[in-house]
């Protein structure tokens, strides 16, 4: 039970300090949200968006997922997370701003690229293999002119930002915000060495560092 603990000792901490110095603020909290954007990010420990964008709470509607991927749009009968999340956020809470946020050294896109839970069972690599195979065209090919090592990792991370876009696209109801002007949509890498947010400029398809003075 250690770990618990610890988390405990967090809780006391917050307790003490973010929520006996914010009360106000967590009771209008209490009577709703109004997040400035949305942020797809990866169930990764070390890129926390509300770390890495120093946010409060309310201000951003985060999704967590091995790999930060938006599957295309799908009114079948799956059970759908990031659909869900992503059609409250849009359209109830009519958040004006989605970023996708990868990372490096992502285990996930490792898996795809170097295939390592190909054929696992559920339990033992399946379910991330099976998740994973959304890009597994692309994986197959970077791996196979480039390698698995961190430059091919590098360009998979990148090049699955640039497929979950596309797949945002391919919501309606996020195609037709974002025609009309009241959504926009961007991608961005976090490099965990360097703490350097790259983000993606669609129009010369390539990820410049964020200047930060
Ligand atoms: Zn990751």
């Amino acid at each position: 039970m250690q770990g618990f603990g610890n988390l405990l000792e967090g809780y006391r901490r917050f307790r003490a300090n973010c929520y006996e110095t914010e009360k106000g603020r967590w009771k209008e909290l209490a009577e709703g949200q109004a997040p400035r954007a949305i942020v797809i990010a990866c169930c990764d420990s070390r890129a926390d968006p509300a770390t890495i964008f120093d946010t409060d709470p309310g201000e951003i509607f985060v999704v967590r997922n091995v790999a930060n991927l938006v599957p295309p749009f799908e009114a079948n009968g799956g059970r759908h997370g990031v659909s869900a999340a992503l059609e409250f956020a849009v359209t109830q809470l009519k958040v004006p701003e989605i970023m996708v946020m990868g990372h490096e050294r992502c285990g996930g896109i490792e898996a795809a690229l170097t295939g390592c839970f190909h054929g696992a069972a559920a339990g033992e690599g399946g379910f991330v293999h099976r998740w994973m195979a959304q890009i597994d065209g692309p994986a197959t090919e970077i791996a196979e002119t480039h390698g698995t090592g961190p430059d091919a990792a590098r360009m998979l991370e990148e090049l699955a930002i640039r497929q979950s876009l596309a797949n945002l696209r391919s919501f309606p109801f996020v195609q037709s915000r974002e025609q009309a002007g009241n959504l926009a949509i961007l991608g961005c890498h976090f490099s965990i060495s360097e703490g350097q947010l790259y983000l993606l400029d669609e129009a010369e398809d390539a990820f410049r560092p964020v200047t930060t003075d």
